[in-house]
């Protein structure tokens, strides 16, 4: 099989599985949230505040329906770029608009299963156990960049599991993206080097500038990629976060004061880093020269 055919392929599974993405993005975030703020008001029991009605969904309950006339959706419907060429976007039983992100999610999941495809493809890793676990690990930073973009969160549950199963694909048989050993360091590494970078910051500005959450997504980089390419990571995060934070004040899309997520640049770096491995050492290795 070419790895043009291949990658074709795979941006079909790509347009499928952005499915649960799109219900993982809209109801993770929102249970949480439901739950923190029912704690606090147990907690502080503030006067006049009453704990907000749970939200109408599990997470994996009920299954993907249309909101306005709750009709379970049909398998071409459940496909949204589909269902969007087929019937604009709207439920096929009440013509009510489905949300109008989900043809977003599900390009971007398609656009990024192929550029994972692909680009595996031309590396030297042994594609059958790394192309599945690349698109597992895509797939879960995708999510977790439009759940930060959103909401400002990186949930516990996506960061700590994402650097559970890193640590696990790099268990067996010497470690399939980088060696056990560096997978461990990798996942310490990781949290320890941006709580340092936060806790230096706090000191010098007072400010926040990270959330934990920062430090447990590169932690589950570190777990994915070793520790040997974290500096690289967190470098390019920066860059391109500080790229797009000025591009965005000077074009006063953005006010000075506003929180950018620094999760979506993470995310971003460390995909580059996993599947660019190779070619970024390679890239890098005449300025080690200087
Ligand atoms: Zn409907």
């Amino acid at each position: 099989m070419t790895p043009e055919f291949l990658s074709l392929l795979l941006a079909l599974l790509g347009l499928v599985l952005a499915v649960p993405m799109t219900i993982l993005v809209w109801r993770l975030p929102r249970l949480l949230l439901q739950k923190w703020e029912c704690e606090r008001i147990a907690t502080l029991k503030p006067e006049g505040e009453e704990a907000p009605p749970p939200p109408p969904f599990q997470l994996l309950s009920p299954g993907p329906h249309c909101d306005a006339c709750h009709t379970q959706l049909r398998v071409a419907e459940l496909i949204p770029l589909l269902s969007y060429l087929r019937l604009r976007g709207s439920c096929g039983h009440c013509e009510a608009r489905l949300r109008r992100c989900e043809p977003l999610m599900e390009l971007a999941t398609a656009l990024l299963f192929a550029a994972t495809t692909w680009l595996l493809a031309a590396s030297t890793l042994p594609l059958g156990y790394a192309l599945p676990a690349a698109l597992l690990f895509s797939w879960m930073l995708l999510a977790m960049t439009f759940i930060d973009l959103e909401h400002q969160i990186l949930p516990d549950e996506m960061t700590l599991g994402l650097m559970a199963v890193g640590l696990l694909v790099n268990s067996f048989n010497g470690g399939l993206f980088t060696t056990t050993q560096s997978a461990i360091i990798g996942a310490a590494a990781g949290y320890f080097s941006l709580w340092l970078v936060a806790q230096s910051f706090l000191l010098l500005t007072g400010k926040e500038g990270m959330g934990y959450g920062d430090f447990k997504l590169l932690a589950a980089i570190g777990a994915w990629l070793g520790w040997q390419p974290l500096m690289i990571v967190v470098m390019l995060a920066a860059v391109s976060g500080s790229v797009v934070g000025i591009t965005m004040l000077l074009s006063r899309h953005l006010q000075r004061d506003t929180p950018i997520p620094f999760g979506p640049y993470l995310a971003m770096a460390g995909w580059v880093c996993l599947v660019w491995d190779t070619k970024i050492q390679h890239l890098i290795r005449p300025l080690t020269h200087l």
